[in-house]
């Protein structure tokens, strides 16, 4: 069979491509992009002329996914590239990699940009220990479950936030985590590049004072020692009135 290439593409700034992934792009047999037309303006930049180029999003992943991997087990190579960043976070790549998986198809990584470890780095905050949530989810009891189970957590959390969301994310964070140091990374690479760096409550109010347009990530501080620890206490204390109960 041939090979599932995962190619890593810019979040931005074109000059972020690998060599390795334009040379990548230009032997592979079938490029499948998330949205072919944003694809084809890569492609076109870096004169990469694919025989075949397919689309795989969230709507088709069913259909196209099986199809997809039919091809490569036939013989040919595949790369596969998410809109910006690397395919498979907060995309529908992971999908194609476990359906190769079980077809024991190789599957080759091509690392390049992402949004979330770019952020983190110039963060300023812990990169020690850190947790990826993605997209926080639509319904607000969802959201706050999401929100409890990281809320006690030492590390670095870190969020991808679309402008129409940005302020009520930042809303539900401060209601569950409280006033935390947190960054906002907007437009990363690109030419309004901005990173604001305060507590919650003063990102909103630069965010009042900015037009929220931009794609965003959320980098939230970890919990501190103490908050952890109460945590852990109130648990033991839980525990021992149950016990007490029974
Ligand atoms: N696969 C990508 C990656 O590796 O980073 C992420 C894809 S996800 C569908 C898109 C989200 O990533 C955006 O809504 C935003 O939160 C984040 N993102 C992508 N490009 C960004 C950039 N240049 N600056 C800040 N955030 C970005």
């Amino acid at each position: 069979s041939g090979s599932l290439y995962l190619v890593g593409t810019p979040i931005g700034n074109l000059e972020d491509i690998t060599f390795r992934a334009v040379r990548i792009l230009k032997e592979c047999d079938i490029i499948a992009a998330e949205d072919t037309r944003q694809t084809r303006k890569l492609l076109t930049h870096f004169e990469i002329t694919p025989e075949h180029l397919f689309s795989y999003h969230e709507h088709n992943k069913l259909a196209s996914g099986p199809e997809l991997i039919r091809y490569i087990i036939e013989g040919k190579n595949l790369a596969l590239v998410s809109d910006a960043g690397l395919p498979a976070i907060s995309d529908p790549g992971s999908d194609l990699v476990k359906l190769a998986i079980a077809e024991g198809i190789p599957v080759i990584p091509i690392p390049g940009a992402n949004a979330a470890l770019s952020a983190l780095i110039v963060s300023g905050l812990s990169t020690e220990r850190f947790t990826f949530a993605g997209f926080l989810p639509r319904e607000r009891k969802d959201i706050q479950s999401v929100l409890t189970t990281l809320q006690y957590g030492q590390g670095t959390l870190l969020f991808y936030e679309s402008p129409h969301r940005i302020i009520k994310t930042l809303g539900f964070l401060l209601e569950t985590l409280g006033n935390r140091r947190i960054v906002l990374a907007r437009e990363l690479t690109k030419r309004y590049e901005e990173i604001v760096r305060g507590s919650i409550d003063e990102c909103l109010l630069w965010l009042d004072e900015h037009s929220p347009i931009g794609e965003y990530v959320v980098v939230v501080e970890g919990a501190s020692k103490e908050e952890e620890q109460a945590q852990r206490d109130a648990w033991w204390q839980d525990l021992s009135l149950e016990e007490h109960v029974t």
